[in-house]
């Protein structure tokens, strides 16, 4: 279980700087998560703009 991002994500780049594990950065298009790092926190959901982050 982790926290996804999905194709909603305009790269605005809010979400990187909050997450505690430091587990969110720019990929191909979109930021993206590092499944095995996240804790599942809701930080990045919780700043995001567009509601891109989504738990699996
Ligand atoms: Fe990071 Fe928390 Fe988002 Fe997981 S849910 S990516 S730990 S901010
Ligand atoms: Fe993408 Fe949302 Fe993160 Fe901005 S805050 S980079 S829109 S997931």
């Amino acid at each position: 279980m982790a926290y996804v991002i999905n194709d909603e994500c305009i790269s605005c780049g809010a979400c990187e700087g909050e997450c505690p594990v430091s587990c969110i950065a720019a990929g191909d298009g979109k930021y993206e998560i590092n499944a095995d790092e996240c804790i599942e926190c809701g930080s990045c959901a919780s700043v995001c703009p567009v509601g891109a982050p989504v738990a699996e």
